[in-house]
């Protein structure tokens, strides 16, 4: 019973015409119309061949088709392959070529980037085309629900229900094979938690080609048979509004959605809202006081978890800890452990993350063509997360950064985040990226740089930047480069590619 298929049966019969997602341009879905959509879907990839087990891609904007895709797939007990629909050229031809899926539904403002994609496409059979009346021309193509419904029976805990990617912060992203109890926890997690309850109203600006915004916020909804209000693509300037309008009591942020809502100038409207919680991963301190104290977000719940292992830590409701990512979840068993033994360490000491759960398919399948991959994390009984956090003797969990991005500098392990923080004091300085490059003279130790991002306005001096890190931060931690940008560059997820920045190499020296 732990599918979504199945909640999404269950929920229909029982809430029937009650709203389950409203788009902020208007138009909205309700339970019922999501398992009727679901089953034609079903019946349209029947009718194309694709039964149980069978990969369907799906690239659509974040909307209602996306919905009916998704839960048409699941339907029919096959396996959504999820794209995130900025993909484009090699990267869209990598996980099509890497997932082979046999049909793909795809919006028709993004049938102009399969040009050329062939040889990546060579599995797929049937393209169907949402969001046009006119389907391209072509064998290959095939309209939108044009199907009689189908009630196949439901997959199970175990069937892999998608395929999703990784935000590719650290490379090119790996596909997670996600059984369908492993979706069903994402959205199991939020609810008891967050404590959402069918009283609650999902507000949902990430986008739902990953586990936050489809399986944590809708899954969460959909659980609870609470409501949803999703916004197809983020703006920071109508992040108020909609909440505003819709009334949302919750809403899940990252870290960078944070930061470019809290730059919006204060104003009257800030308190406007029914928000009574949100989740918040990273969980930032300074974002965590200006949720509560210039918004009126009564709790900020930090989080941590990766699309592998779900969601391990939570901040729980009535439990918060500001700046944290809370405590393990109960479904979870987590240990901070020296990266290179393994053995724990103590309370308030640095550690690597490790996971493991308590709840059969809880957890990724394993990453897609990687065995290697899935095969390195999993040691000792222990999925490694390759993230550094501490925990305190309460169990509550601080993250400190990937591990691969801690700073080792003249025998100091050095947090990029302290490093970041700091700079982003001086006035002007709008972001900051610290990271590790190798040292100028051979074999010697890496130094640090820094990428900073000035206000729209502004220009920074950088003696000014120099002076403030020589007044903050110890020796060992000032940083050797410092190269001015006007954007950092980003995932789907806005996290920032620091491996990207790190191959540009140092350009600028101070
Ligand atoms: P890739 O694996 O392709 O490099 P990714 O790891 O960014 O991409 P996701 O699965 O979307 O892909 O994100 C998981 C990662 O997000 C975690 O490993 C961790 O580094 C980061 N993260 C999760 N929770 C937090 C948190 N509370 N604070 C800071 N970082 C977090
Ligand atoms: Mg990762």
């Amino acid at each position: 019973r732990w599918t979504f298929p199945f909640v999404i049966e269950e929920q229909a019969a029982v809430l029937g015409d009650a709203p389950f997602v409203t788009m902020t341009t208007g138009e909205g879905i309700t339970y019922r119309q999501l398992r009727d959509d679901a089953a034609q879907v079903a019946g349209m990839l029947a009718a194309a061949g694709a039964r149980a087990g069978d990969r369907i891609a799906l690239m659509l904007p974040s909307g209602l088709d996306f919905l009916r895709a998704w839960a048409g797939i699941g339907r029919l007990g096959a396996t959504a392959v999820i794209l995130n629909s900025e993909l484009t050229g090699a990267f869209l031809a990598h996980p099509l070529a890497d997932s082979a899926p046999s049909v793909l539904i795809v919006d028709a403002q993004y049938v102009s980037r399969l040009d050329g994609l062939d040889a990546a496409m060579s599995s797929v059979r049937k393209i169907f085309v949402a969001g046009a009346d006119q389907r391209p021309a072509g064998d290959m193509f095939d309209r939108w629900r044009s199907a009689t419904a189908l009630n196949a029976p439901l997959p199970g805990a175990a069937d892999i229900a998608c395929i999703m990617y990784t935000s590719g912060t650290t490379g090119a992203p790996k596909g997670v094979l996600m059984p369908h109890a492993h979706c069903f926890l994402f959205g199991l997690g939020v609810v008891e938690n967050l404590g959402v309850t069918a009283d609650d109203h999902y507000y949902v600006c990430l986008p739902l080609s990953h586990a936050n915004g489809l399986l944590m916020q809708l899954g969460a909804t959909l659980i609870a048979g609470a409501t949803a209000t999703v916004r197809e693509r983020f703006s920071a300037s109508g992040w108020l509004s909609d909440l505003h309008r819709s009334g949302a009591t919750v809403t899940n942020t990252l870290g960078a959605i944070s930061a470019f809502v809290i730059a919006q100038p204060p104003g009257g409207r800030d308190r406007n809202h029914k928000l009574r919680a949100i989740a918040s991963a990273p969980n930032h301190p300074d974002h965590d006081r200006i949720w509560r104290e210039r918004f009126g977000i009564a709790e900020v719940l930090g989080g941590y978890g990766m699309t592998e292992i779900n969601i391990p830590l939570y901040g729980r409701r009535g439990e918060a800890r500001p700046g944290t990512c809370g405590r393990p979840y109960e479904r979870f068993e987590v240990r901070i452990a020296d990266p290179a033994t393994d053995i724990p360490v103590g309370p308030g000491e640095v550690g690597e993350i490790l996971v493991r759960p308590c709840v059969p398919y809880g957890f990724m399948a394993g990453y897609l063509g990687l065995p290697d991959r899935t095969v390195e994390a999993w040691r000792n009984l222990w999925f490694h997360t390759g993230d550094a956090g501490r925990m305190d003797a309460d169990g509550y969990v601080t993250f400190v950064d990937r591990i691969k991005d801690c700073i080792r500098r003249r025998g100091e392990n050095i947090s990029a985040t302290d490093i970041e923080r700091t700079l982003a004091e001086l006035p002007g300085v709008k972001e900051v990226a610290a990271f590790a490059v190798p040292s100028d003279i051979p074999g010697g130790e890496d130094e640090i740089m820094c990428a900073v991002v000035p206000h729209a306005d502004g220009q920074i001096d950088p003696a000014a930047l120099a002076a403030h890190a020589r007044a903050r931060m110890p020796r060992y931690a000032q940083p050797r480069y410092i190269e001015f940008l006007t954007d950092l560059p980003r995932t789907g997820t806005e996290k920032v590619k620091k491996a990207d920045l790190r191959e540009r190499g140092v350009t600028v020296a101070t």
